[in-house]
């Protein structure tokens, strides 16, 4: 990043600073618990929502509580590019941020990547055990703004903009755009649509690409698959996640979300491939479904802010705005979005690191955003490959009955 030639310009982050937090969501929640355990920070951390109400069941990746390079590297899918993007010392620095993680919170993280857990309730875990520990961060109810976000900082305040896919201030990044041009600072894929179902099921059940493929194989439009490691036993109970994709006109059809009923008197076709794969589930295992099915219809997007900080006001933006001396970052989706159930533990690495960096005092401002600048963009090729891989080996597997159109989509050379 090229120097600035203003010599009144912030050099480093004030040894007693503000951090301002803005989404109190797991991302917000992680970095507000990270950083209240440092010394010299107050944290003020502002939320929107008065309840943790998203019950959704959601899983964290190995890699985040992996305490050696081979552990962070067992991906099958990710291992490698983990290699080919990350030099050693990057992968050293992450692991060492990671030890100096609170055991407190370092146990509820191991205690996440074993299963599956209810998004509220990593939420509300997060959220007690900051006000259990009892200090150092202020709360704020409200739904801020972009204008109270740029009005209430001081030169040297830390601002974080962790407000999920809808950031309040990734637009802000660009000086000039002033947040009216929608998608300024956006790299947006869609790479499908789908329904996301999950239900309850009886009787352990678990899941590999030769049962999907049977199970599956009367299904010839709709495919419904679920993930695998998505099934989780809690007791004899197996809580299931899966996938259908459907087009953009079925998209538009649908209810943002519905239940079983409603899928199968609104959308036959769609439903009948679910529940044929469940009737195999249930001959096989001899299980019910229990309670109802629970189906969201989601835009599949993969994407990224160009910039992840506010380095572009420091180089080139006027001086007096307060973006000029306070430095910004985006986490979590605000960030990065990918689709495949993956933005959690993406969104809490990226966490770590940005923790990690404000808490280094002699660390250079430029040299901070400049870090994370590119380890955001390193987390995003990480993200990108991966999310690809598994959207063509979806498109592989979901035309695996017809030669031709699966030679279609082999791109050998
Ligand atoms: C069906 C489904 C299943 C999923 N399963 C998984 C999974 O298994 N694993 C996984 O890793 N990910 C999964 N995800 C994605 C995951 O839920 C998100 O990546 C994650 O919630 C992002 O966390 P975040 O903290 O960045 O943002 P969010 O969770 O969106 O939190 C943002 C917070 O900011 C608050 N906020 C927003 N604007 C303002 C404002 N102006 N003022 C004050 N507060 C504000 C919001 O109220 C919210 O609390 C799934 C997503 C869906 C839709």
């Amino acid at each position: 990043m090229p120097e600035t030639s203003d010599p009144t310009a912030l050099k480093t982050i004030p040894a007693s600073g503000r951090v301002h937090i803005v989404g109190a969501g797991p991302v917000g929640l992680l970095l507000t618990a990270l950083l209240q355990s440092m010394e010299g920070f107050s944290v003020r951390l502002y939320e929107k929502r008065h309840e943790y109400t998203r019950t959704r069941m959601v899983q964290l990746a190995p890699y985040l509580v992996a305490d050696s390079v081979e552990s962070y590297r067992t991906d099958s899918i990710d291992g490698d590019s983990v290699e080919a993007i990350f030099d050693p010392p990057e992968l050293d620095q992450g692991l060492a941020f990671r030890q100096s993680i609170p055991p407190d919170l370092m146990a509820l993280l191991n205690n996440w990547t074993l299963g599956f857990c209810p998004l509220n309730a990593i939420e509300r875990s997060i959220s007690d055990l900051i006000d259990a520990r009892g200090s150092g961060v202020e709360r704020t109810a409200a739904v801020v703004t972009a204008e109270d976000a740029i009005a209430m900082l001081e030169p040297g305040d830390v601002l974080i903009d962790s407000t999920g896919s809808r950031s309040l201030l990734r637009d802000h990044l660009v000086p000039g755009s002033n947040g009216v041009n929608e998608g300024a600072n956006t790299l947006q894929f869609r790479l499908e649509y789908a329904l996301v179902i999950t239900f309850l099921y009886g009787q352990p059940y678990d899941c590999n690409e030769h049962c999907k493929y049977y199970k599956n194989i009367e299904n010839a439009h709709y495919k419904f698959i679920p993930m695998v490691h998505r099934t989780h036993h809690d007791g004899s109970v197996s809580h299931v996640t899966g996938i259908i994709n459907i087009s953009a006109e079925d998209y538009e059809a649908m209810p943002s979300r519905f239940d079983g009923e409603s899928l199968r008197s609104g959308f036959p076709k769609v439903a009948q491939s679910m529940d044929r794969f469940i009737d195999k589930i249930k001959e096989e295992t001899q299980g019910e479904v229990l309670g109802d099915l629970e189906i969201v219809r989601i835009p599949l997007d993969l994407y990224r802010a160009r910039h992840a900080t506010s380095r572009q006001w420091l180089i080139g933006g006027p001086r007096d705005h307060p973006f000029a001396s306070s430095p910004v970052f985006l986490a979590g989706d605000s960030a990065v979005g990918s689709p495949y159930f993956q933005s959690i533990s993406l969104g809490f690495e990226c966490a770590m690191y940005l923790a990690g960096l404000i808490t280094q005092r002699d660390l250079q401002l430029r040299e901070m955003l400049d870090c994370y600048e590119l380890y955001t963009y390193k987390q995003w090729l990480r993200v990108y490959m991966r999310s690809k891989m598994i959207k063509h080996n979806k498109d592989l597997f979901e035309t695996l009955d017809d030669p031709l159109a699966l030679l279609d989509k082999l791109h050998i050379y």
